[in-house]
C-alpha cells in the first residue's frame, strides 16, 4: 500500500493550523531553486520586506526561521539571554508557560507573573515585578491561543524599557489578524508562525529583532546555546551583499509564505483586521442562542481565537463526541480547551482566510444539526 493515502478535506477552525489559501498551495508546487540561487535570494529579500510590513517594523533583522513558532520563541530567548540572566515572563496560558520553560533551559533565572487563564496580565503587577527583578528580558504573549485573550502591550513594554530591559513578544496568533506594531510598541524580539492568520502551512516562524537586540547579541560573553538559531550565524545567510550557507532554507515553504504575504498586503492590513473582528462578531451572535458564552471579557477578546464556554447540551452529549461528529460528519475541526480549561471551553479559530461569513455560517449550521 502506498504511504500517501487520500487526505480528507477539512475546514480547520481550531487553534491552528488554519486552511492555506489555494494560491499558497499553488506557489508551493513551483519548481525548486537552490538556496543560494540569486532568484531565491531575491524572493527571500521580498519576503523579509513583506514581514516588516505586517510586523510594523523597520528592523533589518526580520526573517522567516526555518521551523515552527516554538523555534521562533527559542530563537528570541536563547539569543537575548545568557546563563544566569534574569527574565520576567508573564504567564496566563500555555504559551507564557512555554516561554518560561525555554528560558529556564537556556539557563536564565526565571521569575513569572501569573494571571488567571482567560484574563490578561495585570500591567501594574508586571511593572512591580520589573522594578523588583530588574530583568534583562521581559516576555509575554500578545494573543494567548490557549485562552483567547488579547494582551495590551504598550504599558508593560514601556515599564520594561524604562528599566532598560528588552521586550520579547509572542505574535504567533496575532500576526496579520490584529494590529502588531513592533516599532511603536518598542519590542526587541518578536516571533510568529505561518499557520495561523497568514494562512500558510506550518513550518516557518517569522521573527524580528531590533537594533538594540542585535547589539546585545553582539556583546554576548558566551556563545548562543543553539547553533541553529544563533542570529549572528543566521545573518550570514539572510543579510548582506554576499550570502553564505548556514542551513538549507526551506525553499517551498518560503514560496508559500511569499504568496500568503501577497494576499495579506493586497487586501491591506486594516481591512484584514476588520474582517477578523466582523467574523468573530458573527460567530458570537450565532452561538449565543445555542448556549455558548465567551470566556473572555469583551475588551480583551481575540477575534481569531474564540474561547467559548460550553453549554449544558454539549456537556450532556460529551464535548469530545460532539467535536468528533463535527469532524467526521461535517469535516470541521474545532479545538478543545487546554489545562484548567479542558472540558470547559472550545477554541474556535477564525484565522486568515477562514475569517469570513460563509465559513462562520457553515460551522453554525453544522452545530445546530449536531446539537438538535
Ligand atoms: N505561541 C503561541 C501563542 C501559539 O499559539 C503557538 C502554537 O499554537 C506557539 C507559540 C507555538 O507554535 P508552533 O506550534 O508553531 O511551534
Amino acid at each position: 500500500m502506498p504511504i500517501l493515502q487520500p487526505i480528507p478535506e477539512r475546514l480547520l477552525l481550531g487553534p491552528g493550523p488554519s486552511n492555506a489559501h489555494p494560491s499558497v498551495l499553488e506557489a508551493m508546487s513551483r519548481p525548486l531553486l537552490g538556496h543560494l540561487d540569486p532568484d531565491f535570494i531575491a524572493l527571500l529579500d521580498r519576503v523579509k520586506q513583506g514581514l516588516r510590513e505586517v510586523f510594523g517594523t523597520a528592523n533589518a533583522m526580520t526573517l522567516p526561521i526555518s521551523a515552527t513558532g516554538s523555534a521562533g520563541m527559542e530563537a528570541a530567548l536563547v539569543n537575548l539571554l545568557e546563563p544566569g540572566d534574569p527574565i520576567l515572563v508573564g504567564v496566563n496560558g500555555v504559551f507564557g508557560g512555554r516561554m518560561a520553560e525555554v528560558a529556564r533551559r537556556a539557563g536564565a533565572r526565571v521569575t513569572t507573573v501569573e494571571a488567571t487563564w482567560g484574563t490578561p496580565l495585570d500591567a501594574n503587577a508586571m511593572a512591580e515585578a520589573i522594578a523588583r527583578v530588574r530583568p534583562r528580558v521581559v516576555s509575554f504573549v500578545h494573543a494567548e491561543t490557549s485562552t483567547g485573550v488579547c494582551q495590551p502591550v504598550d504599558e508593560i513594554s514601556r515599564a520594561a524599557r524604562d528599566a532598560d530591559a528588552m521586550v520579547v513578544l509572542d505574535c504567533v496568533t496575532s500576526l496579520s489578524g490584529r494590529p502588531v506594531e513592533l516599532d511603536a510598541w518598542g519590542i526587541d524580539g518578536a516571533y510568529s508562525g505561518t499557520q495561523k492568520c497568514l494562512s500558510c502551512p506550518p513550518g516557518l516562524s517569522p521573527v524580528s529583532f531590533s537594533e538594540r537586540a542585535i547589539e546585545a547579541v553582539k556583546a554576548r560573553k558566551t556563545p548562543v546555546q543553539s547553533w541553529y538559531l544563533d542570529l549572528s550565524l543566521l545573518a550570514g545567510y539572510y543579510e548582506g551583499e554576499k550570502r553564505v550557507y548556514h542551513h538549507t532554507a526551506p525553499i517551498t515553504a518560503t514560496y508559500g509564505l511569499a504568496a500568503g504575504l501577497d494576499r495579506v498586503l493586497e487586501e491591506g492590513l486594516p481591512k484584514r483586521y476588520s474582517r477578523h473582528t466582523e467574523a468573530a462578531e458573527r460567530l458570537l451572535a450565532g452561538v449565543e442562542p445555542l448556549g455558548f458564552e465567551p470566556l473572555v471579557e469583551a475588551s480583551y477578546r481575540l477575534p481569531m481565537l474564540n474561547a467559548l464556554r460550553l453549554p449544558e447540551r454539549v456537556r450532556q452529549l460529551g464535548e469530545g463526541p460532539v467535536r468528533a461528529r463535527l469532524l467526521e460528519e461535517f469535516g470541521i475541526e474545532v479545538g478543545a480547551g487546554l489545562g484548567p480549561l479542558a472540558g470547559e471551553i472550545w477554541r474556535v479559530g477564525l484565522m486568515g482566510e477562514n475569517a469570513r461569513p460563509a465559513v462562520v455560517d457553515r460551522l453554525l449550521e453544522a452545530l445546530r444539526k449536531v446539537l438538535a
